[in-house]
């Protein structure tokens, strides 16, 4: 394993001139992987120039100029994969088995899908809408892109933004999770073998310090971020306050809402997995379940089953199917929401920390839980699932939609007219029926309410990262 990583400015690596270092931890054993230096606002800048300087010339090739460079980075990713493998599962604590056989195809997927971004872009047709004048209708690049990523998913979420942005003409700086910056260190070391110069810079460091002066710096046409609310507005508002554009990909909270004529034992099976899928630190995770109340008690066993029955361990371990979490921050805010769980609330099973040095909690599940309740209001980002009963579709919409984020949500019912009216009323941007968590790189996300606005990934994803332009041509 490299023992040092650096910013990448302008191609090359660099290293800050700034403040204290940093120790990068594996969360399954909380020892040090490495130690980082933070950047300085003027490291920022300096990366920010470089993308700057180098937009001109990467924003006038050919959209297949673009595409033909961008899809060999999706070879040497490949071809790098055992390395960037090892750094994400140590570094984000992901079971290896998952994130080798599933997470990472979805990275080498989403390169080769928005790669080609920048060649089947839409607007409307040119015309002869006003008298004696063509119009013509152009999707141009913004600029430099400043892209922000959270640690749950660090080269997956990296991936979703770097390429659909550079596809489409812009240059980008993107500062990861400091907690997880290993794989978008390396992943950018490759992509700068390939790409000129200053497209693609990456730097490291927080969100006040590295992450502000990256939303706060005048020469960014677009903010791209994903990760908590509470980190969004804040990059939200610094973007408003210049004008600039920002796509904001935030918490969530979904609900699956179970009614007792859907298959019971599928639903515990699928409902439990995509629930603990990496360690419920996930903004999708089916965490929060609404259930019928005729068929409560079956799917509750199911559910006990199903989370009883997960192997916790290390990471780099081949036959872990729940990694730790994060942070010992991350360990205790959840453990703090279980502590304070209201008096009715019951611990079917879990709810604690196993003996180990690493960040680990046991599955729980808990059940009588009230609708107010800050276990049921709150994204609580671990491997954490909530039951609660219902009495017909009005009481189950309203609990649904009864939270202030609106990511996603899932609805389990063999009666078609039911799931097409929850499609409908559910206030989320994404909707699964009999179904939850199926993802992949063309799926597109578009948060409701406090989730966020703007659409990540697939070739939708990719519009947020151009303006339109309306030409005028006079026949005189
Ligand atoms: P976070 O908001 O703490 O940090 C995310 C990133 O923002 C980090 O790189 C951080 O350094 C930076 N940051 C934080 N404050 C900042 C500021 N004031 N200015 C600039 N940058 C700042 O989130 P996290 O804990 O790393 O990630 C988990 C969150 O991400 C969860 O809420 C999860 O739901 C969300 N998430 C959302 C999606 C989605 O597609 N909607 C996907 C993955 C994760």
């Amino acid at each position: 394993m490299p023992t040092r990583f650096q910013n990448i400015v302008n191609g090359r690596p660099t290293p800050a001139r700034a403040s204290g270092d940093r120790a990068v931890l594996n969360p399954s054993t909380g020892e040090t992987i490495v130690e980082v230096a933070d950047s300085s606002p003027a490291d920022v800048a300096d990366a920010v120039a470089a993308a700057d300087a180098a937009f001109p010339g990467w924003s006038r090739l050919t959209p297949a100029g673009r595409h033909k460079v961008l899809t060999r980075l999706a070879d040497a990713l490949e071809d790098n994969a055992a390395d960037v493998v090892d750094l994400e599962v140590a570094n984000a604590g992901k079971p290896v088995s998952a994130f080798r056989d599933e997470e990472f195809p979805d990275c080498v997927d989403g390169i080769r899908l928005s790669a080609a971004a920048g060649r089947s872009l839409t607007a409307n047709a040119s015309g002869e809408y006003l008298d004696g004048v063509t119009s013509s209708f152009r999707r141009e690049p913004i600029g430099v892109v400043g892209a922000i990523t959270p640690w749950n998913y660090p080269l997956l979420q990296a991936i979703a933004k770097i390429v659909p942005a550079l596809a489409v003409g812009n240059t980008m700086v993107i500062k990861p999770s400091e907690l997880t910056p290993l794989s978008t260190v390396r992943f950018v070391e490759i992509a700068n073998e390939i790409l000129p110069p200053g497209v693609l810079n990456v730097v490291m460091g927080d969100g006040p310090g590295a992450g502000a002066a990256l939303t706060a710096d005048p020469r960014v046409g677009v903010v791209s971020f994903t990760g908590s609310v509470a980190g969004g507005r804040a990059v939200a508002v610094a973007a408003a306050q210049g004008l600039r554009k920002s796509v904001m990909e935030l918490g969530g909270n979904a609900p699956a809402v179970v009614f007792a004529d859907a298959d019971i034992p599928r639903a515990a099976r699928l409902l439990a997995a995509s629930a603990l899928f990496n360690t419920g630190q996930e903004c999708m995770a089916s965490s929060r379940i609404l259930v019928e109340e005729s068929a409560h008690d079956e799917l509750v066993a199911g559910l006990k089953a199903e989370l009883e029955n997960v192997r916790l361990g290390d990471a780099r371990d081949e036959a872990t199917t729940l990694g730790p979490m994060i942070s010992q921050k991350q360990l205790d805010r959840a453990l703090g929401l279980l502590d304070r769980r209201s008096g009715t609330a019951e611990v079917l099973t879990g709810g604690k920390r196993p003996e180990s040095d690493g960040f680990f909690l046991e599955p729980t599940l808990i059940t009588g839980l009230r609708q107010d309740d800050e276990l049921v209001q709150t994204e609580v980002f671990a491997p954490v699932v909530t039951v609660q009963p219902f009495r017909g579709e009005e009481q189950a919409l309203a609990m649904a939609n009864g939270t202030p984020y609106g990511l996603s949500a899932s609805v389990w019912s063999s009666d078609t007219g039911r799931t097409a009216r929850f499609a409908r009323d559910l206030r989320a941007g994404m909707v699964w029926v009999n179904e939850h968590l199926l993802f992949g790189p063309d799926c597109a996300v578009n948060g409701f309410g406090e989730s966020g606005f703007g659409i990540e990934n697939g070739l939708m994803g990719a519009t947020e990262f151009t303006r339109l332009k309306h030409v005028l041509t006079s026949h005189h």
